[in-house]
């Protein structure tokens, strides 16, 4: 199943794909998680990614999908939503898994540890290269929760220096890890 898989995936979307993969079973593997389904998650989180706003919207409609109106401006954030609809009804994936797969794109409240393994995992798979990467890498040597809000801190305003939508369940997944009262940054006194 998993080469069926990988064979969907073309060029960058492939490396990445298997950066993720092994990203996501490290961090399970550090942070008491469960590897395979980690693994499963990762192969499958972007296999709609290459998809057109159509088909994304296409998709929604034959699985039923409710859209938000972020998330109508940029079809593009859909593709955890389709993936996650692709893997339970292609794959059988459980729904830890789809769940998981779901949320990768835009976080959410109250993720899961599998959710939340997926999200890094992402975020810091070996072929990523942007500013900030190392940091998250860093973070996530030590503690899961701090790379995440690091992780969105980064998310939130990239998107908002560029003008960017920002979707409510990224709002959501800040606020979780605020309301636990977890920093990534060191306090100064
Ligand atoms: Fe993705
Ligand atoms: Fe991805």
């Amino acid at each position: 199943m998993r080469k069926g898989i990988l064979s969907r995936l073309h060029g960058y979307r492939y490396a990445h794909t298997l950066g993720c993969e092994r990203a996501a079973k490290m961090l399970a593997r550090r942070f008491g998680g469960d590897e395979e389904k980690a693994a499963f998650a990762a192969i499958l989180h972007d296999i709609t990614k290459h998809l057109s706003r159509e088909e994304q919207l296409n998709l929604c409609e034959k699985y039923g999908i409710i859209i938000c109106n972020v998330e109508k401006n940029e079809p593009k954030m859909l593709h955890g939503k389709t993936a996650a609809a692709i893997a339970r009804s292609e794959y059988g994936a459980p729904e830890d898994v789809c769940t998981a797969i779901s949320c990768h794109t835009t976080g959410k409240y109250g993720m899961t540890l599998l959710d939340k393994i997926l999200y890094l995992a992402d975020y810091i798979e070996e072929t990523r290269d942007f500013p900030g990467v190392d940091k998250a890498r860093e973070l996530a040597r030590e503690d899961i929760d701090k790379a995440l809000l690091y992780c969105y801190d980064q998310t939130l305003c990239d998107l908002i220096a560029r003008g960017k939508l920002i979707h409510s369940d990224t709002i959501g997944a800040y606020n979780d890890m605020a309301r636990q009262g977890v920093r990534w940054r060191e306090d100064k006194d």
